[in-house]
């Protein structure tokens, strides 16, 4: 963790390091996990133009998404590691599950792929590493896909797992821009170094996360700031701005 903040000071002045801030500031801003609430066991939605996202709590602090195209209710799910809450959700919504998009292969995340897939019948399984559980497409940078109308964009961004994917997803009209960023970015730091070398997070913070649309929300894989003292520095700042506002 320590090597990621050094690589944010030393980034501080450049073109990208500003717009990796500013995905920051909007997931900060516009999250339903804003600090605001920092409790991790209620599902919560957000609603965009064409899309609509539902998060789901799993384990201690991991986060499932089901990400809802509102035109063709077919929907896709990012790292469903609780497959039972995620039928519970899709009956819900009265939503398609199409596809089942992993991050990485590590169990809080792929964990709850197979059984899943036992349940539900056959569907897509995209990532980007042949370790994940029932993969049916392996996919790397670049690499698109649809959840009915909207478009998802892989992006390839090693280094916490050797094969990690960002996703990207966008409306029909290149709308409601959010990022699926499993254990590359959090909201305080990066996932750690298991599979990469600090060149590889660079790489993927500034170079890939860092120039998406200034719009674009962020959806994380762990609210790990809950757990670190740099999060629970931001919680207070932030609840002295919110007393302030009131
Ligand atoms: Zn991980």
């Amino acid at each position: 963790m320590s090597v990621c903040k050094t690589l944010f000071i030393r980034s501080a002045s450049t073109r990208s390091c500003h717009r990796l801030k500013s995905l920051l500031a909007v997931f900060n801003a516009a999250s339903p996990l804003s600090l605001r609430r920092p409790c991790h066991s209620s599902i919560l939605l957000t609603q965009h133009r064409d899309m609509k996202v539902k998060l789901l709590p799993a384990l201690a602090d991991n986060y499932m998404y089901l990400i809802i195209d509102e035109a063709t209710k077919k929907c896709a799910v990012v790292d469903p590691v609780e497959p039972d809450k995620v039928q519970a959700a899709l009956k819900d919504e009265g939503v398609e599950l199409t596809t089942v998009m992993t991050t990485h292969h590590h169990w809080d995340h792929a964990g709850g792929n197979e059984k899943l897939i036992e349940a539900v019948g056959k569907k897509e399984v995209v990532g980007g590493d042949s370790r994940i559980g029932a993969l049916t497409r392996k996919v790397g940078h670049g690499d698109e896909f649809k959840i009915g109308n909207l478009n998802v964009k892989c992006l390839f961004t090693p280094c916490h797992t050797s094969g990690h994917i960002c996703y990207f997803v966008t409306g029909p009209s290149n709308s409601d821009p959010a990022v699926f960023t499993g254990d590359t970015l959090f909201v305080a730091g990066c996932g750690k170094f298991f599979e990469g070398s600090p060149a590889q997070m660079y790489s993927a913070l500034v170079e890939i996360l860092g120039v998406l649309p200034g719009e674009t929300v962020q959806f994380l894989g762990i609210i790990f700031f809950l757990h670190s003292s740099v999060g629970l520095k931001i919680s207070i700042v932030n609840k002295k701005l919110e007393t302030s506002a009131v």
